[in-house]
């Protein structure tokens, strides 16, 4: 496999790259790893589905490890919780998404991606709270994305996280809807501000009767609820005219953008209010 690396191409045959970025050894360089400046942040828009105008943004981290080179959150995130460290990792994040988004005009909004271990643990979201305090940007320019099996993981703990975010002003928003189970039970027993389906059922929303199906029926139920709905993975304007009449409130996906580095946006929106 050829794989980019800031401007080098590295080549790594399947059976090595497999060896070096095994479990093993992403969690040993991740302990060692100095998240200052081997971390990365990358934002990507979400978009009002009418206007097509940018809402806000959402956070995604990415690592730039010295010696695997850039590593996947899909890789490292879940690398983090098993060995202890993503409570710190999404404190040093945070602080960052949110210094980036106090730089933003006020009325674009921040959304942060939250693990189970951050909304279950023990002594609560004060740290996180700490940092929302301390960030200077307004609770409720801030989304927290929480995914169906972190609130599975302890639902009360989860529940009481998301109530006291809630509290504050923040949005709470439930990643990768229809990816896990037992998914309507949550819906009416947390105060969620956005759904946000899976791309799965976005990539054949045109081809699949099924998929189809599946995505109007949920936007009937976000809309019953008075939850907004956004849909991830959006590729192609024919998925977002589909998405559209279905109902769907907000977008994201390559369509419009992929996830920028944060020096990007200021031109991105620049460009976007000339459209
Ligand atoms: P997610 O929260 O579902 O984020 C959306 C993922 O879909 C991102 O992948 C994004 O780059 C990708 N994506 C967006 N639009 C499109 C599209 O049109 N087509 C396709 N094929 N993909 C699209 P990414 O950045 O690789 O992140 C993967 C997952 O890692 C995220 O999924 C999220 O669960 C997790 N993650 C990323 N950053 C963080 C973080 O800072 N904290 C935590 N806890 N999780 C994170
Ligand atoms: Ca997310
Ligand atoms: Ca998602
Ligand atoms: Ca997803």
């Amino acid at each position: 496999a050829k794989r980019q690396m800031r401007g080098r191409t590295v080549i790594f045959s399947s059976e090595l790259e497999a060896e070096i970025r095994s479990r093993g050894v992403i969690e040993n360089l991740l302990r060692t790893s100095d998240f200052a400046t081997e971390m990365d942040l990358v934002f990507q828009p979400i978009v009002d589905a009418m206007s097509e105008r940018t809402n806000g943004f959402e956070v995604l981290s990415r690592w730039n490890s010295p010696r695997l080179g850039l590593v996947s959150p899909a890789d490292f995130i879940p690398a983090a919780e098993r060995i202890g460290l993503i409570r710190p990792l999404t404190q040093a994040l945070l602080v960052r998404a949110l210094a980036a988004a106090k730089g933003w005009p006020d009325d674009i909004r921040v959304s942060f991606n939250l693990s189970a271990h951050d909304v279950c643990a023990s002594d609560g979201i004060l740290p996180l709270i700490a940092i929302i305090n301390a960030s200077g940007v307004a609770p409720r320019r801030i989304d927290f994305e929480i995914t169906e099996t972190a609130v599975t993981f302890d639902f009360v703990r989860a529940q009481q996280a998301i109530a006291t975010l809630k509290a504050m002003g923040c949005g709470i928003s439930l990643d990768d809807f229809g990816t896990g189970y037992s998914s309507l039970s949550h819906v009416h027993r947390l105060p969620l501000d956005k759904i946000k389906i899976d791309r799965s059922f976005v990539a054949d929303v045109n081809e699949n009767p099924v998929s189809h199906k599946i995505i109007k029926s949920l936007t009937g139920l976000c809309a019953d609820m008075e939850i907004a709905c956004v849909v991830e993975g959006v590729e192609t304007r024919a998925q977002l005219d589909s998405l559209r009449r279905l109902g769907c409130d907000f977008i994201q996906g390559y369509y419009f953008a992929k996830p920028m580095p944060g020096h990007a946006i200021a031109d991105y929106l620049t460009v976007e209010a000339k459209r």
